[in-house]
């Protein structure tokens, strides 16, 4: 299979997938998805994005809390 955007090669794997919601960030670990080995693109199947749609629309209890540290670009010398 081929990169849409690149022409590269896409291989399946498990990638951690970051979604904002009611201004949190949440990550879903482990989920299935195609990505380009060139550009990095990413592309999951409409049922994987459904079932994740889903999972924080109901407020899924999560399996695991973490903090978070955030950089601002700003602050980089
Ligand atoms: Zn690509």
């Amino acid at each position: 299979m081929k990169c849409d955007l690149c022409g590269g090669s896409v291989v399946e794997r498990e990638v951690s997938y970051t979604i904002e919601f009611k201004g949190r960030l949440h990550i879903i670990e482990h989920v299935p998805a195609r990505e380009c080995l060139q550009c990095g693109e990413r592309l999951y199947s409409p049922e994987t994005v459904e079932k994740i749609q889903n999972a924080i629309w109901q407020n899924q209890k999560p399996d695991k809390v973490i903090e978070t540290p955030v950089i601002d670009y700003v602050s980089i010398g």
